[in-house]
């Protein structure tokens, strides 16, 4: 009997995947059934993106594991119906344009790229910018993502503190831990970004008390997720000036509404969700990767702790 996977996200990525699933499966010698529409009972893996509708998972009797092409999975990871493994998207295309992003907004606020891009009046007033030897950068999660644009921002010779919830020890990288280390993760921080994940543990990380924590006019890069920021408390630290900018890519509810206060403010710049994204060729290897595994009864990769939600 083949293997039958459930292709469940958004209907336009359909046309990009099914050939790389397809080249993926094939070459994994796997006798396989790709589809966007199966019998629950007859599915053994679900592709899943949140967009694809999919809520319930009492029916899919015989499921083996739910796939994630996202790295994210706050949407399903405390669904209760969902009783077999769940796996997220660690992509290698993924980490790198993440990366990429995190560095260019870092490097934007480290050498005040605004006045100059943004003000051209006439005025020859030399103030060369700093180098990165010294500048504080905070990374609030190690993970993936996190550990990555830290790494290459200490390469960049900033100096970067990260945080996450259990200890680590990263070359180059001041590492902190657990709630004790949050302060004091915070207390230099004249960068921070955000790159937990959006969990019960992390919602509103940076909230009245932890913002106060910040050195005055410390700039904030979310591209996390948006429960991660208490809005009204950022919005106050912006007016005061104890947070001097914020660059936004994820948010409570998205799209952003139109009048929402963060899209008016001289200090923020929103981005619309696009830090990063899974990037097909290489996501498709991971997720046939799994499959593969799990035909051969090997474990998953990347399997989610349901119980930490991450
Ligand atoms: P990982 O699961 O690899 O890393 C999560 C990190 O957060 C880990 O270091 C973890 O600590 C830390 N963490 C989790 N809970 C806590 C806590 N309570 N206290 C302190 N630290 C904690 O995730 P990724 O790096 O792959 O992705 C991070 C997030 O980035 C995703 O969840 C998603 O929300 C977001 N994302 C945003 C995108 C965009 O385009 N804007 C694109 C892709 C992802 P530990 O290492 O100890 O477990």
């Amino acid at each position: 009997m083949p293997v039958n996977v459930l292709f469940s996200a958004r209907p336009a990525l359909w046309s990009i995947y099914e050939p790389l699933l397809t080249k993926g499966l094939t070459e994994a010698g796997l006798d396989f059934r790709l589809s966007t529409e199966c019998e629950p009972d007859q599915v053994d893996y679900v592709v899943y993106a949140p967009n694809g509708g999919l809520l319930d998972f009492i029916p899919f009797t015989r499921l083996k594991a739910v796939l994630s092409l996202w790295a994210g999975v706050e949407k399903i990871a405390g669904n209760e119906t969902l009783t077999v493994p769940l796996a997220r998207m660690v992509d290698h295309g993924l980490t790198q344009g993440m990366t990429e992003w995190v560095v260019g907004h870092v490097l934007r606020y480290h050498l005040g790229m605004d006045r100059h891009i943004t003000v051209q009046d006439g005025i020859w007033a030399p103030d060369p910018p700093p180098l990165a030897t010294g500048r504080q950068v905070c990374i609030l999660g190690l993970g993936e993502l996190g550990e990555a644009a830290a790494r290459a921002l200490a390469a960049l010779n900033f100096d970067v503190t990260g945080w996450s919830r259990t200890a680590k020890d990263i070359p180059g990288i001041t590492c902190l831990h657990g709630p004790d280390g949050l302060g004091t993760a915070l207390s230099q921080a004249e960068i921070v970004v955000l790159l937990l994940p959006d969990t019960p543990a992390t919602e509103n990380i940076l909230n009245v008390e932890t913002l106060a924590m910040l050195p005055k006019g410390a700039c904030i890069i979310n591209p996390g997720r948006g429960p991660l920021i208490d809005d009204d408390a950022l919005l106050a630290a912006l007016n005061s000036g104890q947070v001097g900018h914020a660059t936004l890519d994820v948010f409570r509810v998205e799209p952003l509404a139109a009048d929402h206060p963060y899209w008016a403010h001289p200090n923020v710049t929103v981005t619309p969700h696009i830090a990063s994204e899974t990037r097909p060729e290489t996501a498709a290897q991971v997720i046939c990767e799994n499959i593969r595994r799990g035909e051969e009864g090997k474990p998953f990769l990347h399997l989610v702790d349901r119980s930490l939600g991450y």
